[in-house]
């Protein structure tokens, strides 16, 4: 298999301009869940790049679980993403959500996000895998590790190399303390098994801002390349996952902590 370690020895890297995933490098993308306002998106990428990170990322296509809630800016969200990422030189990442969209999408943006409902969407997979774009798989809620992989293999066997595989959850046994149940150990059984780069997602992992910090340390103790970390300028306004939405200063301060942590690893 293309994803599996005997066939590739070396970890795989994906540069994306100045940045590096995977290699032994430390990543972070930070941003909100939702793009909301050109303004929203400029003070969310002022967060990011104040703090360090290198990689901001926005919803523009939303997959919410109820029709009625917010959807997304569409178009108009990649566009306040290229504008604002050619503004401040940062990376973007956000979330295609069809086959059919993905030229539309890899057009402003630099990574294309696969969301965790449709880690299965074959077509999209495929797509994604011949966009020529790196493509960020997030592992279905409920998909065991090796479904995970053969769906990075779906985007790996269209010639694409440049996959990154999130970690971001999976289903709870229930959900009053938390929206998923973060599953650290398939960083390091994913490390094992893949030389591909391994992102933890404690946001969507836990649901809970709190709780978001303690399990970023955490998955960078298990080994893995990064992080994807929801923050906003103000949670409590959000228009989607405000309640585990870093505000600045738990960000910026959550970033220090991650780096007087790799000094110790
Ligand atoms: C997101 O990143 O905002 C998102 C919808 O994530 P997931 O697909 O992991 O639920
Ligand atoms: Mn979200």
């Amino acid at each position: 298999k293309l994803a599996s370690r005997e066939f590739n020895r070396e970890d795989t890297v994906v540069r994306v301009r100045d940045v590096q995933i995977g290699g032994g490098t430390f990543v972070v993308m930070g941003g909100p869940c939702s793009v909301e306002s050109m303004e929203q998106f400029r003070a969310s990428a002022e967060i990011v790049k104040n703090s360090g990170a290198t990689i901001l990322r926005g919803g523009a296509f939303k997959p919410r679980t109820s029709p009625y809630s917010f959807q997304g800016l569409a178009e108009e969200g990649l566009k306040i993403m290229k504008q604002v990422s050619d503004e401040t030189g940062l990376v973007t990442i956000s979330e295609v959500m069809s086959g059919d969209m993905v030229p539309l999408v890899a057009k402003y943006i630099d990574i294309l996000q696969i969301g965790a409902r449709s880690m299965q969407n074959f077509p999209l997979l495929i797509e994604a895998g011949r966009s020529g774009k790196p493509v960020f798989l997030k592992r279905g809620p409920s998909a065991p590790i090796d479904e995970f992989l053969l769906a990075a293999e779906y985007v790996l066997s269209q010639g694409n190399p440049n996959v990154i595989l999130c970690e971001r959850g999976i289903v709870p046994l229930d959900r009053t303390y938390t929206r998923n149940t973060l599953d650290l150990a398939a960083v390091p059984v994913l490390k094992e098994y893949t030389h591909l780069p391994v992102i933890v997602d404690p946001s969507h992992g836990t649901g809970v801002a709190r709780y978001v910090a303690p399990m970023a340390k955490a998955a960078m103790v298990a080994g893995a390349d990064g992080l994807m970390i929801e923050t906003h300028p103000n949670p409590k306004e959000a228009l989607s996952d405000g309640s585990q939405a870093l505000t600045t200063d738990k960000f910026t301060k959550l970033m220090d902590e991650l780096r007087s942590l790799a000094g110790f690893l």
